[in-house]
């Protein structure tokens, strides 16, 4: 075998909550995993602030220390832990083949996917340089911070509609800034919005900035039916305009939704190719969290171990 090929047992690609659980696992069981981190070593809790809702942590962690704390966990039972990026794999034969950086190849008796999803943003150089400094992508995580402010939240679908009804809890009041005259959200989604008294729905509304020096201040808006621009004061700036599951390598060879999202035998993490399996939001667009994330990258690993054993492949 040249320097270039190496064959594992269980092979992990991605390096968030689910990756690293994964590996913590699979090291226990002594399979000898080997995690490749990905463009964004950690994941998405890296460019999040303080993390509130894990248990366990009941003073808050900050999401890159609880991922470097992840990680530890994991090289201490002996998971081999590098940097790389898988390019593209091979799944036709019983040993599954992954090509990372484009050049090293490595086979693998077991394969967890584990490469997450990322936020979409609207491409703005404001909402770059305030990301993490009141604009964030998630309500859930970031809610808490804005409590007793103002804050505005872009995008129509589902997953905006519930963020703004949960920021509305928080939050004195909530912007909801639509690009359209009409939602994607489920109508039941849009009825909670509608009825809460501290949203208000800026239809027809595109953004143009996000203003503010070292926070977010307010945000500048335009209403593209008649052209006027209006600058509202928020302290919190939130995008929920979709995710995108990092599952593009994994076409052809793994089944998807029609989104990318990787599906999953109901109850497991098994994906239609036997010894590969799914954890984290690379196979979930409803929950997202760092813990359902852990929790789906336990399940992986146990599958593995269970599919090797099964195999007699130690
Ligand atoms: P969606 O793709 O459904 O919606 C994205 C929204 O963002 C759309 O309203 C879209 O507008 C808007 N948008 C996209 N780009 C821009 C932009 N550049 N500027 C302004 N607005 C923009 O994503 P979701 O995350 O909401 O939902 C993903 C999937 O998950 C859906 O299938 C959803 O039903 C599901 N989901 C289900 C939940 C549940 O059942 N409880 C909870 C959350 C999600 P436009 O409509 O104009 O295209």
């Amino acid at each position: 075998m040249s320097d270039s090929q190496e064959h594992v047992r269980c092979l992990i690609i991605g390096s968030g909550p689910a990756g690293y659980t994964a590996a913590i696992y699979a090291a226990r069981a002594d399979l000898k995993p080997v995690l490749y981190q990905g463009l964004q070593p950690g994941g998405q809790l890296t460019i999040t602030t303080e993390v509130e809702n894990y248990p366990g942590y009941p003073k808050g962690t900050m999401g890159p220390d609880m991922m470097e704390d992840f990680k530890a966990q994991a090289e201490k039972f002996g998971a081999d832990i590098r940097f790389g990026y898988a390019t593209s794999v091979d799944f036709s034969g019983p040993v599954h083949k992954v090509i990372i950086d484009e050049t090293k190849v490595i086979t693998a008796d077991s394969v967890i996917l584990a490469t997450g999803a990322s936020a979409k943003w609207l491409g703005l150089e404001s909402e770059q340089r305030l990301n993490g400094f009141g604009v964030s992508a998630c309500a859930v995580c970031d809610g808490y911070f804005f409590r007793g402010q103002e804050v505005a939240i872009v995008g129509a679908g589902d997953t905006a509609a519930e963020e703004a009804t949960y920021l509305a809890k928080l939050c004195k009041k909530v912007y909801m800034i639509v690009r359209r005259d009409e939602m994607r959200a489920s109508k039941a989604m849009q009825h909670r919005v509608q009825n809460t008294a501290n949203i208000e729905v800026l239809w027809n509304h595109e953004t143009l900035e996000v203003m503010g020096g070292k926070t977010v201040e307010a945000v500048r808006v335009k209403n593209v039916r008649t052209g006027e621009e209006r600058i509202i004061p928020v302290t919190g700036f939130f995008v929920a305009i979709g995710h995108q599951p990092n599952s593009d390598i994994f076409k052809g060879w793994i089944k998807m939704d029609e989104t990318g999202y990787i599906q999953t035998v109901a109850g497991s993490s098994k994906t239609n190719i036997e010894g590969v399996f799914a954890a984290g939001d690379v196979a979930d667009k409803i929950y997202r969290q760092a813990v359902t994330a852990a929790g789906t990258g336990c399940m992986a690993a146990l599958d593995a171990e269970r599919y090797l054993a099964a195999r007699g492949i130690h």
